[in-house]
């Protein structure tokens, strides 16, 4: 594992206005996550968790703070130059696996490699076939998402978000829609991404699946209140069998 940090934020903010109403969100963020980590962010409906993954993702702006992703400043880009950047470096993977219906599982999957540009039709189906196989889903690939069930689908999100290589992988509450057999399934899925390499960030309500991960956030009203240490087998494979959260809280960073 390589120890330059891929996420670099600190004292970041949102604010949503909506009429009269102001939400602070987030209210001072720091995190720093190093290439090839596995970090799982719990905290309970509304403490800002998918505002933060918005963020992280550069599918929203910060309205304060610092953050450098995989060492350029992104804060302050606007709505083109972050989907420009996103499309480069960052996999997505969400609650509600947001597959495109009218495209084949194929076409799914290469779309991100249509919008970045550069690859020919023959060099992305390497790369399409590729990411289907890491995922299991080879055999799909003319399927159309309705014609698939819930973990299926989000396995065809998974090679969506990792077709291109990027830098990191977001996935929040990936398992939210699934029962806990496909759960499982996505789960040891992504575990076995970050195993080789991938660096993952991932939301989860579920102690169990968070304790996948090498390092556990907690947030609670839009700060970071606690992170501890876990024995998952994230970040450094084999290192344990038996995935279980270790008490060893290093106490907020706020
Ligand atoms: P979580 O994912 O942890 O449930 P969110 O990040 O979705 O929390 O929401 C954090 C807070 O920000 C909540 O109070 C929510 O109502 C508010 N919020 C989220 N998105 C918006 C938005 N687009 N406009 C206004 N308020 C929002
Ligand atoms: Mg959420």
């Amino acid at each position: 594992m390589s120890t330059s940090p891929v996420i670099d934020v600190a004292d970041l903010t949102k604010v949503y206005l909506t009429d009269e109403v102001e939400t602070h969100a987030l209210t001072g963020i720091n995190l720093r996550v190093l290439a090839g980590e596995y970090v799982s962010i719990m905290g309970p409906s509304g403490c800002g968790k998918t505002t933060l993954m918005s963020i992280l993702g550069l599918l929203d702006a910060p309205t304060d703070g610092t953050y450098n992703l995989a060492g350029s400043p992104v804060a302050k880009l606007n709505a083109r130059q972050r989907a420009h950047f996103r499309n480069r470096n960052i996999g997505f993977v969400f609650q509600s696996f947001n597959l495109i219906g009218d495209l084949s599982v194929y076409e799914n999957v290469e779309l991100p490699l249509v919008y970045r540009g550069g690859l020919g039709r023959v060099e992305r189906r390497h790369k399409v076939a590729e990411a289907l196989e890491s995922v299991g889903m080879s055999h799909r690939m003319r399927h159309y998402p309705a014609q698939l069930s819930g973990g299926q689908q989000q396995r065809v999100a998974i090679a969506r978000a990792l077709v291109g290589d990027p830098a990191i992988l977001l996935a929040d509450e990936p398992t939210g829609n699934l029962d806990s057999a496909n759960g499982e399934k996505v789960m040891e899925l992504l575990a076995n991404l970050n195993a080789r390499g991938a660096t993952l960030l991932m939301v989860t309500h579920d102690a169990r699946y968070a304790a996948h991960a090498k390092r556990i956030v907690r947030l609670f009203d839009g700060q970071i209140v606690a992170e501890s240490l876990s024995e998952g087998r994230g970040a450094v494979p084999g290192t344990s069998d038996v995935p279980g959260a270790v008490d060893t809280s290093l106490g907020a960073r706020a």
